[in-house]
């Protein structure tokens, strides 16, 4: 495995639409190798575009919850959907956007679909946290940046002022 370099706002490959992609050993490379830069960098999630492949892959860590432990996602040819109209603000980040984070408005529930890198369907329900970062990166794979999807730019912060933003502006 190796880490990949990652691209950073202003590379024209994340504002790319990326195009899918046939499951294959190609591709399991391609998603290892994406799941050891995510964890190097570290980060939570990471799309093929950041890290300059145009192809609709994506890497995600699941939070621990309900006795569950933390486990990784290598999704291919993802697609979403709400599952719930609720709307949810909070907190994103993103490796291509080092330092910076910015209160985003996400849907609450949703239920994400795709496949494994060998082509095995596969499908789940995630909230809240889980939720968004899933909603964030597959943006990546149709050009959209997390600061693209906010609505008061007065609530982009460099990290050490999230307290800041968060006292004065919500
Ligand atoms: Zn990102």
């Amino acid at each position: 495995m190796s880490l990949l370099k990652i691209a950073r706002m202003g590379h024209p490959v994340l504002r790319r639409v990326a195009e899918a992609a046939a499951p294959g050993p190609d591709i399991r490379k391609i998603a290892d190798d994406m799941v050891e830069t995510m964890l190097d960098a570290p980060g939570v999630g990471l799309a093929a575009p950041q890290v300059h492949l145009p192809i609709r892959l994506i890497v995600f860590r699941v939070p621990a919850a309900d006795d569950q432990p933390e486990r990784i996602v290598q999704l291919l040819n993802p697609v979403i959907e709400a599952t719930s109209p609720e709307i949810q603000p909070g907190w994103e980040g993103c490796l291509s956007i080092p330092e910076l984070r910015g209160i985003v408005p996400r849907y609450n529930h949703i239920v994400w679909r795709g496949s494994t890198p060998e082509g095995a369907p596969v499908e789940s329900a995630a909230s809240g946290y889980a939720a968004r970062i899933v909603q964030h990166e597959l943006d990546h794979l149709d050009g959209i940046l997390y600061i693209d999807r906010m609505h008061d730019l007065r609530l982009l912060a460099y990290q050490e002022h999230q307290d800041d933003v968060e006292r004065d502006f919500l």
